[in-house]
């Protein structure tokens, strides 16, 4: 049995994700990645999964990937399967796989074909995975009494601020925070902390196509403090998570975001 501790971090090959992988790994837990590559046109690609296994695997800790849809029940039991068949635990999981709508389009014409894609990889995936691994750490803690669990989702300033031309991303992470509220209050009783971390507008892939536009509401003031975020910010937070400062905060939303939240006048 693997003395480390054990996290599983979804959507892991790049971005955010990354980020909280390579923080999990400097702090010496052993990772677990998800990710769900494709290249331009359409074939499975897992050059940036194995390059983030590289990495990490270079900060002396073990680290699995697996490809896998978060949104599929089979994809998710495998992903669980790997964690217990490999390392026997998970202390830690962090969902944060997530995409944006392939368009963008406005409220009034936005497609319900974009808002079950968007739900159903942004919620459905994480609402039911952690229902799994809560399960299974339940388990875990009746043997382990000592060790600590926690959970952590990646929300969005999307799920408080309103962005008509991307409602079903919003509404998906308004759901990563009710969520986090209902497991935190679920599982307390098993000493399981229950967290969202919510970034701002943080340099990754997903932004990268609208970095013009934010680069120039960053200069005009949008963010008090006047800088993109990046994935590190994340994965610094979600470390203090790993290693208990936060424990008796479960439930709690931590802004990641430049103080974007602030109200100002
Ligand atoms: P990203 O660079 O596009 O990375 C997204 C990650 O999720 C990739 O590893 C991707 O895998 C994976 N993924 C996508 N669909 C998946 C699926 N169906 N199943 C499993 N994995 C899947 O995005 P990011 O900016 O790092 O975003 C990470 C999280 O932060 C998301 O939940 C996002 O909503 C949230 N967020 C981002 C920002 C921001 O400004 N960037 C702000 C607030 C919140 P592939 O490599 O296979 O595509």
């Amino acid at each position: 049995m693997a003395e480390r501790p054990v996290a599983i971090v979804t959507g892991a090959s790049r971005g955010i994700g990354k980020g909280i992988a390579m923080e999990l790994a400097s702090l010496g837990y052993n990772v677990v990645i998800n990710y769900f590559d494709f290249t331009s046109d359409g074939k499975p690609d897992e050059s940036r999964a194995v390059e983030t296994q590289k990495e990490i695997k270079a900060l002396g800790v073990e680290c699995e990937i697996l490809r896998g849809d978060v949104s599929k029940a089979q994809d998710r039991n495998s992903l669980v399967a790997l964690a217990k068949n490999t390392f026997g635990r998970c202390d830690l999981l962090a969902n944060n796989a997530g995409v944006a709508p392939s368009k963008r389009l406005d409220l009034l014409e936005a497609t319900e074909e974009s808002f079950d894609r968007v739900m159903s990889i942004n919620l459905k995936g994480p609402y039911f995975l952690t229902q799994q691994v809560a399960n299974w750490m339940i388990e875990q803690k009746k043997k382990y009494p000592d060790r600590r669990y926690r959970i952590v989702s990646t929300g969005s300033i999307s799920s408080y601020t309103s962005s008509p031309a991307r409602g079903e991303y919003c509404v998906s992470k308004a759901g990563i925070s009710m969520m986090t509220k209902l497991y935190a209050d679920r599982l307390a009783e098993y000493g399981i902390g229950v967290f969202e971390v919510s970034p701002g507008i943080i340099a990754t892939d997903m932004t990268s196509v609208v970095k013009d536009r934010y680069d120039k509401l960053i200069a005009e003031g949008l963010t008090p403090i006047q800088r993109w975020g990046l994935p590190e910010d994340i994965g610094k937070v979600v470390g203090a998570i790993a290693e208990g400062r936060l424990d008796f905060s479960t439930g709690q939303v931590i802004n990641v975001d430049g103080g974007f939240h602030l109200r100002r006048l």
